[in-house]
């Protein structure tokens, strides 16, 4: 017997969470670019990407969008590389603005107020590269960089630049006003240029997971191991996203999703649960502050059913699977902490790697300190897969750590007292 093909329940999850937001059309596409008007509303797409570099995703994963404002966080980790935080700090600050995302201000010392609204983005692109680069340099190395943090070559949609470009006014009012508070050197034009470039190139939910993932993971890419970003740059990134990456609606955002994030109008949005996962969504139709509705709707449901809320007060583990033995035509899987999402995945991925041998699978809970739901929903149905590929299965749970034996399928699981019960 052999369970080697057992399928993964994480990517049907991710289904379910689509289907579960898919009748919600409220909302409009973004309208003061042309080219995002004429964009189709109806792409939903998800991905997540684990800090050990697995990636999960359903729906339209392979669309490419543009990141728009997603680019900001990335940038200013890129700016904070080449410039330290000190240079960093003198240009833009880190304090919550309350506005939106192009509101025309500056703070009491005339820098803009954090790096997450366009004026800061603005400064923070101008950092890029040494402020007499060349337009093109400065994007080529943004484009470089941004593709080595997704490890795959990333395009630039020029396209959608002209189209952006043509009904700029705001942004180069923006750039205009830094420009006369010294923030800028360069030209208006060239300094909008700059960051409008660097907004369009595009991503799928998968680039932007991993991308994402990299930040959660302190700056280690979690494919190609590569460390790109500092572990102080990430923490620092981090803070600016939680207190300011969803503009006007950034303190809802935190009292109720609980993660750092960043939107983009092309419909993106993507959260990060530190040292576990990147999680990236797409749907284009925006609320009023530019947020995907459809992705905080996501969002919102994610953070419940995964606890990822980080002022939440329940300990975090990792290693969930402690050792998984075999004797006598028995293999013992040992869980061990508190038992999260992430505890979860680790639970499924070590299943599904594993060579199982023999008649039967004992899962032994006794070292679990807690267990979440939605840990035991994947515990259960990591089980229930076991079983279905033909093993005897059994519990060992002598606290009590599992409210019942239940499987989705209504079929119970066989509880032992203690391994020794065999
Ligand atoms: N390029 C867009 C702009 O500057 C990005 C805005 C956004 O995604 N919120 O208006």
């Amino acid at each position: 017997m052999c369970a080697n093909k057992l399928t993964m329940p994480i990517p049907e999850y991710l289904s379910e969470i689509l289907e579960s937001v898919r009748a919600n059309t409220a909302g409009e596409v973004a309208n003061y670019i042309p080219e995002l008007k004429k964009a189709d509303p109806n792409p939903l797409a998800i991905a997540i990407c684990t800090v050990d570099g697995r990636i999960y995703s359903a729906g339209d994963d392979e669309v490419e969008f543009t990141m728009q404002s997603i680019s900001k966080p990335f940038a200013y980790a890129l700016a904070l590389q080449e410039c330290g935080a000190d240079q960093v700090f003198d240009t833009v600050a880190v304090e919550p603005s309350g506005e939106a995302f192009n509101e025309l201000s500056l703070d009491g010392s005339n820098r803009p107020m954090n790096p997450m609204i366009n004026a800061g983005a603005i400064a923070i692109n101008q950092l890029i590269n040494g402020s007499d680069s060349s337009v093109e340099d400065r994007v080529e190395k943004i484009r470089k960089y941004f593709s080595e943090l997704a490890g795959r070559e990333l395009m630039i949609d020029r396209r959608l630049t002209e189209s952006e470009l043509v009904g700029a006014d705001r942004n180069l009012s923006i750039a205009h006003m830094l420009r006369n508070y010294g923030v800028i050197d360069d030209d208006a034009h060239d300094a909008v240029l700059s960051y409008t470039l660097q907004c369009a190139i595009k991503i799928t939910v998968r680039d932007l997971a991993v991308m994402t993932a990299t930040l959660a993971a302190g700056g280690v890419q979690p494919i190609t191991g590569k460390k790109l970003i500092d572990t102080k740059v990430c923490r620092l990134t981090l803070s600016v996203m939680a207190s300011a990456g969803m503009y006007n609606e950034a303190g809802q955002w935190l009292s109720t999703v609980g993660i750092p994030a960043k939107s983009g109008v092309a419909g993106g949005l993507i959260g990060i649960l530190p040292g576990q996962l990147g999680i990236s969504t797409f749907s284009p139709r925006l609320n009023a502050q530019g947020n995907s509705v459809r992705g905080v709707e996501i969002f919102k449901t994610l953070s419940d059913d995964m606890g990822l809320h980080l002022m939440s007060t329940e300990p975090v583990a990792v290693h969930a699977v402690r050792t998984i033995t075999e004797k006598d035509g028995v293999t013992t899987i040992r869980l061990q902490g508190a038992m999260n999402f992430s505890a979860g995945e680790n639970f499924l991925h070590e299943i599904q790697q594993h060579q199982f041998e023999g008649e039967m699978v004992v899962l032994d809970l006794s070292r679990v300190i807690t267990l979440h739901p939605m840990a035991m929903r994947m515990i259960k149905e990591g089980l229930k897969r076991i079983r279905d590929a033909g093993f005897k299965v059994a519990i060992v749970d002598p606290d009590n750590v599992l409210p019942n034996f239940t499987f989705s399928d209504g079929t119970l699981c066989a509880q032992l007292a203690s391994e020794r019960d065999l």
